[in-house]
């Protein structure tokens, strides 16, 4: 068991059935993640944390390890979830009932720029800001309805978090950390029709509260060669890959050329008109790693493009960023 695993909780499903490990494998399996069984039980691995069942005479013991303990509140949230859609209730050692989701930090509008034609930087300011510049690059937006007071996700009796519905339900974008300091981070907004986001941040939000969860969503892959293919939305993580990779870097991004700001001038960048057209130029993927982030519909074609082109599953990532109606990709 790693060192890294420092926090816990621990709780009991109060019968020895087979139907709760059957739920854990269910779910190792849907979410492709690794599961490890002996004598005494099984693991699933997930989030660098460990979901531990361990059969007991009348009963199964839950032991929740992860190396940070908003992670440990994320990993009861999901084992409670994954049992209750077997009918099974855990009885947890203990709950935070009535704390905000974990991951979730409420953070102050600074301020809303301008950066580029079609982007928007908005800068958040909070004592805890300073974690999710680092581990992954990306976080959840959480805006409240227009004119309602903010309801925020919170930790229910049964270890399940809560979010508000109906007219109190929260709009829950992801977004990339394009920067951030010691109690402030930077995000980009693209600018596009009918985005609830860009009406929020067009409508002078400076001073409000919003909920920032995570940080989640991976880090820049590690790989020796590295290839990079994005739109607008993916661009804020492609410059971030750029400053954090040491790989042989290639990026091509489809944006307008005034947007691509400080990468106008970088040497491994180019602007393209269609990322598909742009992979399926690209030859020489033998020792490289390739990750290409787009409308869901892109997303879905690069990765039957590259598994044809016989690039094993672990040496690309294709992932849509949104998804609507894509004539791109038609
Ligand atoms: C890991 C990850 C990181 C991301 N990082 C960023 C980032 O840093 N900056 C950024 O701008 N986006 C980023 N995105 C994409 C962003 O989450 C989506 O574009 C999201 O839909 C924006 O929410 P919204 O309020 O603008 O629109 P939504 O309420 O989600 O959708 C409203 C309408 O807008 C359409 N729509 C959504 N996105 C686009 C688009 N790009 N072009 C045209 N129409 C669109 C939808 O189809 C829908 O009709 C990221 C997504 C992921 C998964």
């Amino acid at each position: 068991m790693s060192h890294l695993r420092t926090f816990r909780s621990t709780g009991t499903v109060a019968t020895a059935s087979g139907a709760a490990v059957a739920a854990l494998k269910t779910r190792a399996a849907a979410w492709e993640v690794p599961l490890v069984e002996d004598d005494d039980g099984l693991s699933m691995m997930v989030w660098g944390c460990e979901l531990r069942l361990t059969r007991q005479t009348d009963s199964l013991r839950i032991d929740l390890l992860a190396p940070e303990k908003r992670l440990v509140g994320t990993l009861q949230d999901t084992a409670t979830d994954v049992f209750a859609e077997v009918g099974l209730a855990v009885q947890w050692d203990h709950v935070n009932v009535g704390a905000l989701a974990p991951g979730l930090s409420l953070l102050r509008v600074e301020h809303v720029v301008r950066r580029t034609p079609n982007f928007i930087r908005v800068r958040l300011r909070g004592t805890d800001a300073a974690r999710f510049g680092t581990g992954s690059l990306h976080f959840r937006l959480l805006l409240p309805p227009q004119g309602r007071s903010p309801q925020w996700p919170r930790v229910s009796e049964t270890g399940r978090t809560v979010w508000p519905e109906g007219e109190d339900a929260l709009h829950r974008p992801v977004y990339t950390i394009a920067d951030h300091g010691a109690d402030w981070i930077d995000f980009d907004i693209f600018r596009h029709a009918d985005s609830p986001t860009c009406t929020w941040a067009e409508a002078d939000p400076d001073g409000q509260l919003v909920g920032v969860l995570g940080p989640g969503g991976g880090w820049c892959p590690d790989a020796r060669r590295l290839w990079l293919f994005g739109d607008e939305t993916a661009l804020p993580a492609i410059v971030r890959m750029l400053q954090l990779t040491e790989a042989d870097v290639r990026a091509v991004l489809r944006c307008a050329p005034e947007d691509l700001g400080s990468l106008a001038d970088h040497p491994a960048v180019t602007r393209c008109d269609d990322l598909l057209a742009a992979l399926q130029e690209v030859r020489d993927l033998d020792d490289g790693f390739v990750w290409f982030a787009a409308s869901t519909a892109e997303a879905r074609l690069a990765r039957s493009d590259l598994l044809e082109r016989g690039l094993p599953k672990g040496r690309f990532s294709a992932i849509g960023y949104w998804s609507g109606n894509d004539c791109a990709a038609g």
